[in-house]
């Protein structure tokens, strides 16, 4: 088969492993500093061009998105489903990571010598995350400020919730002004909007090389010996992140949305490798929106309100995390968590899951408000901090996957799936589907 007719995900699933392969080289016979200069900035230009489209994107297709949903009861209706989908998949996850930890006790597992060496290590750093949350603002002050004072000022430093409030405001008073008028603006944005998707269309092609780049430089540097040392802990979390995603997202999608889990995850699939690589929800976004729409079936206004909100309040993976990170340093440092504790910590990973910004390494930053909620002491992020890096890649594909499962969700109890279009993705070469393994727009040449 040529290369150049493969789908997107093979030729990506391809440059994984040739990058894994070629940073594992570079590990071991030392050549870790070529890759850094000369391989890793191919990733980087990509992750950057990815992430140039996002406030324009999220802040478009949201002024459309809520703009069409024509009366506030009808936003009331999905933004209340959508918003309780989120908090109970969030909890659900945390808890999962909490009893999984529980049962297999990667922490109580290391050999005390090792465990007071890595509690020394810990203490010894200083570059720890742990600083950022010293000034962590009440609950009162994050809510005060999702409301920007100055819009323009939120999108050019992309403050997420701020974009999202503001874009969510002007849809809905577009919808009380007179259609003359407000067409006009929506019409601005919705060619803006499809400008923006076929600058990802474009990007994406240099998806397979990226991919290449980002995975050659974080094996190169860091090798299999750290994952190693961590392994159970890793195992813990990877096995978590694996039955919310199965069974979770699995069961939402054949209970409460009556569809095909197959199709589902083979029609995100692009998605989620974008999300492995990049490590960052609003990275995917993107082509998370350009799954869910073309691959899942779900409407343009459904998937232009859930997904933007969903990258940056639903990180189901990121608290799953944050509940066997906590659970996992208490059994290393020793202390027995009580049930009010085990709550606390629930609660807590749910709420700053939703302040966990959707970029690299954020959650780990965020991990400090758990672990101070419950006592355990914050140089304990620098035992977990070394494997985080790819953690942080496997959390990141559970956030999004979150995410398009609520937008399949939302769209299937408002009767505004269409299952015709699902049926066709990804399996057998499907007529509308693109060269990247998206589906085409229909005014595109598949
Ligand atoms: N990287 C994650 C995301 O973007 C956030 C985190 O857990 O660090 O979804």
């Amino acid at each position: 088969m040529r290369l150049a007719k493969l789908q997107l995900y093979t030729k990506i699933l391809i440059a994984l492993a040739a990058g894994a392969a070629f940073g594992l080289s570079a590990n071991r016979f030392g050549f870790s500093g070529f890759v850094g200069v000369w391989i890793k900035p191919v990733g980087t230009a990509f992750i950057r061009l990815i992430s140039m489209v996002v406030v324009p994107l999220v802040f478009a297709s949201l002024v459309v998105g809520t703009a069409s949903l024509k009366d506030l009861r009808t936003l009331g209706r999905i933004g209340a489903k959508t918003l309780a989908f989120y908090m109970c998949t969030t909890a659900i996850a945390v808890t999962i990571g909490l009893l999984l930890t529980g049962v297999v006790r990667p922490g109580s597992s290391l050999p005390l010598e090792s465990r007071q060496k890595m509690i020394g290590d810990a203490a010894a750093q200083k570059a720890l995350p742990v600083q950022a949350t010293d000034e962590k603002p009440s609950i009162g002050d994050l809510l005060l400020n999702i409301i920007p004072t100055n819009p323009i000022k939120a999108l050019a430093e992309a403050q997420m919730l701020q974009i999202i409030f503001f874009a969510m405001l002007m849809g809905i008073c577009l919808t009380l002004i007179p259609p003359d008028r407000s067409q006009i603006v929506i019409g601005f944005f919705r060619a803006l909007d499809e400008t923006i998707v076929q600058m990802v269309h474009v990007i994406m092609k240099l998806a397979p090389y990226a991919v290449f780049g980002l995975i050659a430089a974080v094996v190169a540097d860091f090798g299999f010996g750290i994952l190693v040392m961590l392994l159970r802990y890793c195992l813990v979390v990877l096995l978590g992140l694996t039955i919310h995603m199965v069974l979770v997202y699995g069961t939402a999608i054949r209970i409460l949305a009556r569809t095909s889990v197959t199709d589902f995850f083979r029609g995100f699939r692009p998605a989620q490798l974008v999300g492995f690589c990049s490590s960052s929800s609003n990275a995917s976004l993107p082509v998370s929106m350009e799954c869910v729409e073309k691959n899942l079936g779900v409407p343009l206004h459904i998937c232009s309100f859930t997904l933007p909100l969903g990258a940056t309040i639903n990180m189901d993976g990121t608290a799953l995390l944050q509940g066997v990170a906590t659970a996992f340093l208490a059994q290393v440092y020793g202390i027995e968590l009580t049930l009010v504790q085990n709550v606390t910590i629930v609660l807590t990973a749910t709420l700053a899951s939703i302040g966990t910004a959707g970029i690299p390494g954020a959650g780990m930053v965020m991990l400090a408000i758990v672990l101070n909620s419950v006592g355990i002491p914050l140089q304990g992020i620098g035992i977990i901090l070394g494997v985080d890096r790819f953690l942080d890649m496997c959390r990141t594909v559970v956030n999004i996957t979150g995410d398009a499962a609520c937008a399949v969700v939302v769209a299937s109890t408002e009767g505004q799936l269409d299952t015709d279009n699902q049926r066709g993705c990804g399996g057998e070469p499907a007529k509308k589907t693109a060269p990247n393994g998206l589906h085409a727009r229909p005014s595109e040449p598949s």
